[in-house]
């Protein structure tokens, strides 16, 4: 890994010993995209010999759908992937989250902002400076980043990324002015008090991924590694939708899925032949994992069956 960065922080490599995690955020019941997720990073964790947590990021209140994290948790285990360690529930890490905060404020290395979206639009959403001219009652908490924040790093799957944080981000929301945690502090904060070595995940967030290293830098955190998986798109290519693929999982029926995300992970359906029950099923697939066979690209689940 290779990076500018000015702050003059530097990177620390990932914990020894591998572990993994899966960290939905609760807003609704697990579709095939984030069980593709879970699959995949308990599928590598387990050809690791490593271990695979679970962590519900329930920080970011008004997305909350009640009785979601229950639901999910339900359909992990339905699905036979079982954490290793008890549940980590973000709700509950505020102290955390609080304290990496007041380090990062006292060092100079973030500031509170009363920029709303309105004042910045005038600069594509991207914060450099303060505009704001009336103060808000309750200001937000950005990271500064220093002009030639450039980041880059290599995805186990996708190669290397880069991205001009500075540029193309800007100085970014740890602390929303509505009082919720941003995502990039909270998983940043937790990936590394977790001790997770691997961090496997949708290549959704493959372009939050610069933010978090340059915030674990600026902590003085570790760096996990990183694998984006491929998303699921629907049949004319774009987010899935009203599709069937944007449908639930059904936790009362979990082997054909199982055996689907595993053809969406790039893994030859034959290994999983004649297989009838969840534990078979799953012994089989740690057995028969080749992460080299992982798809890049994203899937079209479209209900077509893989090539
Ligand atoms: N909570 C995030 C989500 O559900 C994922 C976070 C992560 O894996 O880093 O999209």
């Amino acid at each position: 890994m290779s990076s500018v960065n000015v702050t003059g922080d530097s990177a620390l490599p990932p914990a020894a010993g591998y572990r993994g995690r899966f960290a939905p955020s609760p807003t609704g019941p697990l579709h095939p995209g984030s069980m593709l997720a879970a699959f995949g990073s308990w599928l590598l964790a387990r050809h690791a010999g490593g271990q695979w947590l679970v962590r519900i990021e329930d920080v970011d209140g008004p997305r909350e759908v009640a009785g979601a994290a229950a639901a999910q948790l339900a359909t992990l285990a339905a699905f036979g992937l079982h954490p290793d360690e008890p549940v980590h529930y973000q709700s509950r890490r505020h102290a955390l989250y609080r304290a990496a905060v007041g380090q990062l404020l006292q060092q100079g290395k973030a500031f509170h902002c009363h920029c709303s979206r309105a004042d910045l639009a005038g600069q594509q959403g991207i914060h450099r400076h303060c505009v704001a001219r009336p103060p808000r009652p309750q200001p937000a908490i950005r990271l500064r980043v220093a002009d030639g924040s450039e980041v880059a790093f290599d995805d186990g799957l996708q190669g290397r990324f880069a991205q001009a944080v500075d540029r193309d981000v800007g100085d970014f929301v740890l602390l929303r002015a509505d009082g919720c945690w941003a995502y990039q502090l909270a998983v940043v904060v937790d990936d590394a008090g977790q001790g997770i070595s691997d961090v496997v995940r949708g290549a959704d967030l493959l372009d939050s991924t610069p933010r978090q290293i340059l915030l674990q830098r600026a902590l003085g955190l570790p760096t996990p590694r990183y694998l984006h998986l491929p998303l699921l798109l629907d049949a004319q290519g774009g987010k899935l939708s009203k599709s069937l693929a944007a449908q639930p999982v059904d936790a009362a029926d979990p082997l054909p899925t199982l055996r689907w995300l595993w053809r969406a992970l790039g893994q030859p359906a034959a290994a999983l032949e004649g297989t009838v029950t969840l534990p078979e099923l799953l012994e089989r697939a740690v057995a028969a994992f080749q992460p080299q066979r992982l798809r890049r690209e994203s899937i079209k689940a479209d209900g077509t069956p893989f090539p």
